[in-house]
């Protein structure tokens, strides 16, 4: 049995329609078999919401009297690319700041946009007979600009690698802070949430298919830079009106020591058309595996130091190398299934309609980057226990802002007294009277949840 497109958003607009989440259909599938799902449920809703760096707006400043040519732009002092027409600027989100560094950057432009503060537009020009004003200072606010245009020339990776420090000191990365011998283990991705590992085929997602982005509706405008499907890496470049969007999905975050980053919210709808693709939608953390890179090695072709599932790494701990590690996430699954659950009820309610897409992904990546996998290596480590690796009591007393955690768990994989633990949903919550002041935690946390002050003892 088959259906298509067309007759989904049939059942849509009178009402019928039958979606339920990536989390939702295993069990579905594992119920009535892959035929009998893919006659009951007609869409699958899939989430993410990690750090995605590859990402930035367009935004029309509209013309000044007396018209101007803007060469430089500066937003908040972030420099926005100005080589474009007259008052167009691209604002990416990892731009820092010129006077308050890597703290302040494009992503927190951005957030101030969408919170309703305004921002300080700074742009110069040469000035010509037809564009003569040279210089203006001025405030700007998102309802106040002609357009902003979310564009992400990279987002929603398919998977990503895991990664480990086998070396002698702290890691601060984009990959989070990674303790000295092979301490700890981060990961990035949604697992079975993941848009992209739902339809590893790129069968239904192409071009032009419509998704839920920073909690408005966006669009694939293609695949994104670094796209390799063949090796599960498959990424998208995407498009929406950042009007629409929402500060709550889309924030910005720092990775101390890296730099900043904005955390974007994606989710994908997939039209279940065949058994084939209910059979795709039931994939489980525990079928999605990849490798845990060594980030002490400062080369492209870090070495691989162990494999392991999604399932193993949701555990909170896995084996590397015979001994067990903690584990945490850098994305949120908490807000991947808040996503996953708005698109469902966005379509339930008829507020949103699947695309038939204009044309499809290249199915073949043109990157070689990850194309190369790093060569497997054996390490005699470095390993020391967990006592040995944490430092000595400094002193310190912990605070944590509920307000601002997006519980991204990264806190769970690094303190070893407990103070921070999760639900069944991935709610993050701390108990700091639990807090050993050992210092850990401090600059970790990229939502700047995590504050620690000396207590004087
Ligand atoms: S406190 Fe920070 S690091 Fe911990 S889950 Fe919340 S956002 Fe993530
Ligand atoms: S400073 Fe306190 S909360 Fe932070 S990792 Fe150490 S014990 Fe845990």
């Amino acid at each position: 049995m088959s259906k298509t497109i067309k007759e989904i958003n049939r059942k849509i607009l009178d009402g019928t329609v039958r979606v339920v989440t990536a989390a939702e259909m295993p069990a579905i599938v594992e119920e009535l078999g892959a035929e009998r799902a893919a006659a009951e449920i007609d869409v699958v809703t899939t989430g993410t919401f990690g750090a995605m760096c590859s990402s930035g707006v367009w935004l029309n400043f509209g013309h000044s009297e007396p018209p101007m040519k803007m060469t430089r732009v500066w937003l908040n002092d972030v420099e926005a690319y100005a080589g474009v027409a007259a008052v167009d600027a691209y604002l990416g989100v990892t731009q820092a700041s010129e006077t308050l560094g890597m703290e302040y950057a494009g992503a927190h432009v951005i957030e101030d946009l969408l919170l309703g503060r305004p921002v300080v537009l700074r742009a110069v020009s040469r000035g010509s007979e037809c564009y003569p004003r040279k210089a203006i200072l001025t405030e700007i606010t998102l309802a106040g600009l002609n357009q902003a245009i979310m564009s992400n020339p990279r987002n929603a990776y398919q998977r990503y690698n895991a990664a480990a420090n086998s070396g002698d000191g702290v890691l601060q990365t984009y990959m989070g802070k990674l303790l000295p011998g092979c301490g700890n283990v981060t990961f990035s991705g949604a697992g079975e949430m993941s848009p992209l590992m739902n339809d590893p085929d790129l069968e239904t997602i192409g071009i032009g298919t419509r998704i839920f982005l920073g909690g408005g509706i966006g669009t694939i405008t293609g695949s994104g830079t670094q796209h390799n499907p063949g090796a599960q890496f498959a990424t998208l470049m995407v498009q929406g009106d950042l009007k629409q969007m929402s500060a709550e999905f889309l924030r910005a975050a720092l990775f101390h020591g890296y730099g900043s980053s904005l955390y974007v919210g994606i989710g994908i709808p997939i039209p279940v058309l065949h058994a084939g693709i209910a059979q795709k939608t039931a994939i489980r953390d525990r079928d999605i595996e990849t490798d845990i890179i060594d980030y002490a090695v400062p080369s492209r072709q870090r070495p691989v130091v162990g494999r392991c599932n999604y399932e193993q790494l949701k555990s909170g701990s896995v084996l590397l190398q015979r001994r067990r590690v903690p584990a945490s996430p850098l994305a949120s699954f908490r807000m991947a299934g808040r996503i996953a659950a708005a698109l469902k009820r966005w379509i339930q309610r008829g507020e949103f309609f699947l695309s038939v897409p204009a044309a499809a992904l290249p199915s073949r990546g043109s990157s070689a980057p990850l194309a190369i996998k790093p060569p497997q290596q054996r390490l005699k480590l470095f390993y020391r226990r967990p006592a040995e690796i944490l430092p000595r009591p400094a002193g310190l007393r912990i605070t944590w802002d509920a307000e601002r955690c997006f519980s991204c768990g990264q806190c769970l994989g690094i303190c070893r007294a407990g103070v921070f633990a999760k639900d069944g949903e991935w709610r993050v919550t701390a108990d700091t009277g639990r807090c050993r002041g050992c210092g850990l935690c401090v600059q970790l946390c990229p939502a700047g949840a995590i504050a620690g002050e000396k207590n004087g003892r």
